[in-house]
């Protein structure tokens, strides 16, 4: 099965990405987490996108459609995958369809933004492999070290409250109309994403499967 995880930035649609993607067996696939990989390594894509990316701003549509069509085409996502995190705006929808890409549902994770707002403080991620946790909600089992691969976990630059408000204009903005978008193509699902994380892991599977 082909996925989009559609939502706010902190929504949490990364962490039901990392859940759903173990329970069917397929990859979960960041534009986020492999821009931050793509910054870090110093690569022309990281180069192009690192200033966008700090200020809260979507990367042009063809840094971030070129790093996704090289790893879709890769073995691992033959069988299906998760998109987390793109498309992003009505133009990589469109991409994507040029492409030829087939989607069966769009995932959209709903949550207030003032519920955003005050969850952003806490998210940390893994500066090795990419995972993301939450202080409160998902603690990592050592204090400030990653459960899965052991290297720091640290807040990232835009988590920033300044440039959380900044991404969630962007947000409203560019990628709120992918509702619609999917919606009149028939595969919009929403699901409440404000409670617990397993209890959105539930509705979110719920989703899938329904
Ligand atoms: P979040 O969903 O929490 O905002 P991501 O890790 O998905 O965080 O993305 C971080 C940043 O990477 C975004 O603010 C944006 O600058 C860039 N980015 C990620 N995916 C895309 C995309 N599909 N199109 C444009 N920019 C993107
Ligand atoms: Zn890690």
């Amino acid at each position: 099965m082909n996925m989009i995880f559609l939502g706010a930035p902190g929504a949490g649609k990364g962490t039901q990405a990392e859940v759903v993607c173990k329970e069917l067996n397929i990859p979960a696939i960041s534009t986020g987490n492999m821009l931050r990989e793509a910054v870090k390594n110093g690569t022309a894509a990281g180069l192009a996108a690192k200033d966008y990316m700090d200020k809260g701003e979507l990367v042009p549509d063809e840094v971030v459609i070129g790093i996704l069509k090289d790893r879709i085409a890769r073995d691992d996502a033959k069988n299906g995958f998760i998109l987390d995190g793109f498309p992003r705006t009505v133009a990589q929808a469109e991409a994507l369809e040029k492409m030829g890409v087939r989607i069966d549902k769009v995932i959209e994770i709903d949550v207030p933004d003032d519920a955003i707002t005050a969850r952003m403080s806490g998210r940390r991620v893994c500066e090795g492999c990419g995972n993301s946790y939450h202080i409160k909600f998902k603690p990592t089992k050592v204090e400030g070290i990653c459960d899965a691969c052991g290297a720091k976990v640290v807040q990232r630059i835009d988590d920033k409250p300044e440039t959380v408000q900044a991404r969630l204009k962007t947000y409203h903005e560019k990628t709120a109309p992918l509702k619609d978008y999917y919606l009149s193509r028939g595969k919009l699902v929403t699901v409440q994403g404000q409670n617990e994380i397993a209890e959105t892991s539930r509705l979110t599977l719920a989703a899938i499967k329904g």
